[in-house]
Order: structure tokens, then sequence, then C-alpha cells
């Protein structure tokens, strides 16, 4: 995801699975949505690693369970934050920040006055093992950029916005060119004036997959 400097809007950059097709920048790509599925019969469990330079974790914490709940309300999905002591396979989505006194090559510095702002998995990656027997494994991630690369003036907004779009692409939504969607790689006023809210199609392509449940 990207964030520009003046005007704020928000684009994305493209599908960070697949490092040469990003290379050649083939945006059709980008509106595909991802492969797998997640399961529904339990919470998705979500672990934050580290911070952005400024926040502490319970603050980030909240943003992002702030965000997770939109997802939740449209969907059959739900979250639950992993306990700290959780095993690494037993944490689905594993939310990170690259930076501050690192590079990070996913993270390229842009010569348009914009900033990759963040990246994620589309959709889970599926493994399993076998002992002592099936269990399949759920990963996804998201990236967030603090490196000197990235944007130099976070705040609670926009990692709010930031994370809500791309925990979309851990969800397995591709992008839209619907300008108006969370989805869309360009979101106006993304750039953290306020919360934004899911759109209309986002909600209706999340329920392509996770339908909610009737009561
Ligand atoms: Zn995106």
């Amino acid at each position: 995801m990207y964030l520009r400097e003046k005007v704020t809007p928000i684009v994305c950059d493209g599908n960070p699975k697949s490092r040469r097709t990003r290379q050649k920048r083939d945006t059709a790509d980008d509106l595909k949505d991802g492969v797998n599925d997640w399961f529904t019969d339990r919470p998705i469990k979500w672990m934050l690693y580290n911070t952005i330079v400024g926040f502490d974790k319970s603050t980030m914490e909240n943003i992002i369970a702030n965000a997770l709940n939109k997802w939740t309300a449209v969907s059959s999905l739900s979250f639950e934050k992993a306990a700290p002591n959780t095993n690494r396979d037993d944490v689905n989505l594993k939310i990170r920040v690259s930076g501050p006194s690192e590079t990070d090559e996913d993270f390229p510095a842009q010569t348009d006055g914009s900033w990759i702002a963040a990246n994620a998995s589309w959709g889970p990656g599926i493994s399993q093992i076998w002992v002592p027997v099936e269990k399949k494994i759920y990963s996804a991630h998201v990236k967030f950029n603090n490196t000197s690369t990235g944007p130099n003036n976070w705040n609670v907004h926009q990692i709010h916005n930031v994370f809500l779009h791309e925990v979309g692409h851990a969800l397995k939504l591709g992008h839209t060119l619907n300008d108006d969607a969370i989805m869309a790689r360009l979101m106006a006023g993304g750039g953290g004036n306020q919360d934004l809210q899911l759109r209309n199609e986002d909600i209706a392509r999340i329920q392509r997959y996770y339908k909610p449940f009737l009561f």
C-alpha cells in the first residue's frame, strides 16, 4: 500500500506473494482474489510482534482489533488475539513492522513522492503436518513499513485505514477499480483524518467467500 505526501490517497503495492510478477507490475493480476479460503469454525488467531515508532503495543493492538471488528461484523469470520506464548504454527495472522533501523527489499524508496506503507499476503497459505493427526496450518501476514522509505508521520487513523485494507488482502481479496472501496489501490481520505468504513462493494466481496451466519 502506498501513501502519498500531499493529497494523501492510499495506493497499494502489487501482490507481494509473487515478487517477479510485481517487478512487471501486471495491474490486472492485482484485481484477482487469492486462492485459499480461511476457516470460519473458529477464530483466526493474530499476533502483533512489534510496533511502529511512537505507538505502544496495546495502542496498536486496539487499532488492529477495531479494524478486524469491521470485517467480522459483515462476515462469518472471527478473530482472536493470540496469547503471548502461542505456538508459532497456531498464530494464523502475523502482523509485523519493518524498521525503523533496517532496510527491507519489499519497501523500495519511491520516486514520485509516495511511500509504500505496508503489504500483505493474498489470502492464507495452507500447509499440512501429520503429527499425530492431520493438521492444517493457516498462515498469512501483514507488514507495516516503518523503515526510512516509509511514511514519516503515522497516526492512529493511518494505521487503522492501512491495516483495514491490508487485512482485506490477507482474507483473500484483491484490488478493485472502484475508487470508493477500501480495497481500491487509491483510497480517498486514507491519509489519516478519520477511520474509514468498509463500503458496500467490500462487504459484498467478503460475503462471496464468508457469508455471515444467519440468526
Ligand atoms: Zn492493496
